[in-house]
């Protein structure tokens, strides 16, 4: 019962989307640590991407909003923690992809030992890509511009315990 419950959450969950990229949920960002099911409350926590990116009280409140329309609980309580720490491995394969739809490099999966790291153009995939601005409209991307399909492009930014 309780796990069927739980399969619901996570499929409510699965409808909640970054505010800023309506085609990723927060589950293929790797934003959901751990959903706790109760007899009739339910935990939920989830670790923030980025500071103040994306807009975490809006997240809140659409996690909220989606797990309520399952009518099970009195109580739907959502938690940010920072234990473990986000990191840009956490985004799924299926998140990877979507990022790319959207035009988005996903986060690159080697980072060198003095920090570089390297993506490849979402567009044409051409690894021939250079750092335009790295402060991009968010704190979370920056601004890349690929020398092969002449495209400029937004790439999110790595995050990992290492750095
Ligand atoms: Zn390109």
């Amino acid at each position: 019962m309780l796990r069927e419950r739980e399969n619901s959450v996570m499929e409510a969950l699965k409808q909640v989307k970054d505010p800023e990229i309506d085609s990723i949920s927060i589950i293929d960002l790797g934003m959901v640590e751990k959903v706790e099911v109760f007899e009739d409350s339910v935990l939920i926590e989830l670790l923030p991407t980025f500071m103040g990116c994306p807009a975490l009280d809006i997240i809140q409140r659409n996690v909220v909003n989606s797990v309520a329309e399952l009518n099970f609980f009195k109580q739907i309580k959502v938690q940010f923690i920072y234990h473990p720490p986000w990191t840009s491995d956490r985004v799924s394969d299926e998140g990877r992809l979507r990022l790319k739809e959207f035009g988005i490099a996903p986060p690159p999966t080697r980072i060198t030992e003095t920090g570089e790291w390297h993506v490849d153009c979402p567009y044409c995939e051409s690894t021939y890509t250079t750092i335009e601005n790295i402060f991009g409209p968010t704190a979370c991307r920056s601004i890349l511009y690929c020398r092969t399909c002449k495209n400029p492009f937004e790439a999110m930014k790595p995050v990992s315990t290492m750095m």
